[in-house]
C-alpha cells in the first residue's frame, strides 16, 4: 500500500502478487470513504498486522479485512470528499514483480461527492450482503484499554417498564449505566462510552452508531424486565437469535429503498454474524455466572432476543435485563445503590473474565502510539 500527492490529487497503489479485478466506489456518510473491493486475498501490508494503518493526502486511514469468502475490501476514511478521477491496473514492471492497482483521487465539492457516491448494484442477495458487508466480526486492533459501550435502554419519551409504584426502568436501566462505567474505568482497563447519559431517546440507529463510531469491544445494553405476575423475578442475558436474522434477510431481500440505506446496511451486516454471535454467547455466559453470585436468575436466563440494538458485525453485544420492576424483591434491588453496586461489580467481574478468556487482558500494547487518532 502507498499513498502518493502531486498538486491536490492523491494517488493510492494497492501492489497485488496476481492480477485482481478491483471495484472502487466512493460512499458519504457516517464518515466519507473510499470502498476498494478485490478477490479475496491474503493481506501482507508491510508493517501492518493490526489491519488498518495511515493514509496520506485526502485518505485519513485505512483498514483492510475480508469481508465475505470471496472478496477482500480495503476502506480508506477520506478526510474530504474526494471523487475517483481515473483508476487502473500496471502490469508488473519487471518479471516476478507486482502489478500495482492504482486509484487517483481529487477533492470534490459536498454536492459532487454526494451525487457520485454509493454502493454499486449488481443485484441477488448474496451480492448484496458481500457489497454491504464491511466485515465478519475482526477483533479490534490492540489498544491501551479495551472500549466498552453501555446502553441505558429507553429513556426520553419512553419509559420502558414500569412498577404500580412508580418505578420506571428507564431511570433505574441509566442509574445502573452510570454505576457499571464508574465501577469499570475505576479499573484502568476499560474506556467507557454510554449511548445516554441523562433522560433523552436515542434511536437505535444511535445507540448502534455509537458502537460503529468506538469501534467498541463490547456492547451492553442494559434494561429491567416486566411482568403481569408479580412472582417472577431474577436476572436475565439475551442475545441474538435466528430471527432477527431472518427479519435481516428478509429486509435485505425486500432490498433497499432509497431513504432507508443506512438502516439496510446496518441490518444486513447481521447476515454475517456467526462469529460475532459466538462471542456475544461466550459473553452472555460468562456474564451469567457471575450475576448468579450477586442475586437470582430468572429460569432458563440466558435468551435469545430480537432485538435491532444487538445489530452490528464487528461488535459482541447483549442485552441485560437485571431484573423485574413488577417483583417487589427486584424493584427494591433495582432502586437500591447498595445492590446496584453488587449487581454492576458482578458485571465488571464477568467483562474481566470475558476478556480474560480471549486472552488479552492484562496486555496492554507495547506501542499505543500506533494507535489512530481519534477523530
Ligand atoms: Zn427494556
Amino acid at each position: 500500500m502507498r499513498f502518493g500527492i502531486e498538486d491536490d490529487r492523491t494517488r493510492i497503489v494497492i501492489e497485488t502478487s496476481d492480477p485482481a479485478d478491483f471495484r472502487a466506489f466512493t460512499l458519504d456518510g457516517p464518515t466519507d470513504r473510499l470502498v476498494v473491493d478485490m478477490p479475496a486475498s491474503s493481506w501482507a501490508v508491510r508493517g501492518l498486522d493490526a489491519g488498518e494503518g495511515l493514509g496520506a493526502g485526502l485518505v485519513g486511514n485505512f483498514r483492510f479485512f475480508n469481508n465475505s469468502a470471496t472478496t477482500s475490501r480495503v476502506v480508506f476514511e477520506l478526510d474530504d470528499p474526494a471523487v475517483i478521477a481515473s483508476q487502473f491496473v500496471l502490469e508488473p514492471p519487471n518479471a516476478g514483480g507486482n502489478y500495482r492497482l492504482v486509484i487517483d483521487l481529487a477533492p470534490a465539492n459536498p454536492g459532487n461527492f454526494a451525487a457520485t457516491s454509493g454502493f454499486i448494484r449488481t443485484g441477488g442477495i448474496e451480492s448484496l450482503i458481500a457489497e454491504r458487508v464491511e466485515a465478519v466480526y475482526t477483533p479490534p486492533p490492540s489498544r491501551a484499554r479495551r472500549v466498552l459501550v453501555i446502553d441505558a435502554g429507553h429513556g426520553g419519551r419512553d419509559p420502558g417498564s414500569m412498577s404500580p409504584g412508580g418505578t420506571r426502568e428507564s431511570e433505574v436501566a441509566l442509574e445502573a449505566a452510570r454505576e457499571l462505567r464508574r465501577q469499570l474505568e475505576a479499573t484502568g482497563r476499560y474506556e467507557v462510552f454510554m449511548t445516554r447519559d441523562r433522560d433523552v431517546y436515542p434511536s437505535w440507529e444511535d445507540r448502534v452508531g455509537v458502537m460503529v463510531e468506538q469501534r467498541a469491544d463490547l456492547f451492553l445494553s442494559i434494561h429491567a424486565d416486566s411482568s403481569a405476575d408479580s412472582s417472577v423475578h431474577g436476572t436475565a442475558v439475551y442475545t441474538l437469535n435466528d430471527r432477527a436474522e431472518n427479519r435481516a434477510r428478509q429486509r435485505a431481500n425486500q432490498g433497499p429503498g432509497p431513504t432507508d440505506q443506512a438502516d439496510v446496511n446496518n441490518i444486513l451486516v447481521e447476515l454475517e454474524l456467526r462469529e460475532k454471535r459466538n462471542q456475544s454467547t461466550a459473553f452472555a455466559e460468562v456474564l451469567l455466572e457471575h450475576l448468579a453470585t450477586a442475586g437470582p436468575l430468572l429460569q432458563n436466563p440466558h435468551r435469545q432476543a430480537n432485538l435491532f440494538v444487538l445489530l452490528d458485525s464487528r461488535v459482541p453485544a447483549v442485552l441485560l435485563e437485571m431484573g423485574f420492576v413488577t417483583n417487589r424483591n427486584d424493584e427494591a434491588n433495582l432502586t437500591s445503590a447498595a445492590a446496584r453496586r453488587r449487581q454492576m461489580g458482578a458485571v465488571v467481574n464477568g467483562i474481566d473474565a470475558y476478556f480474560a478468556r480471549r486472552g488479552d487482558i492484562g496486555s496492554p500494547q507495547e506501542n499505543p502510539s500506533r494507535e489512530l487518532p481519534v477523530r
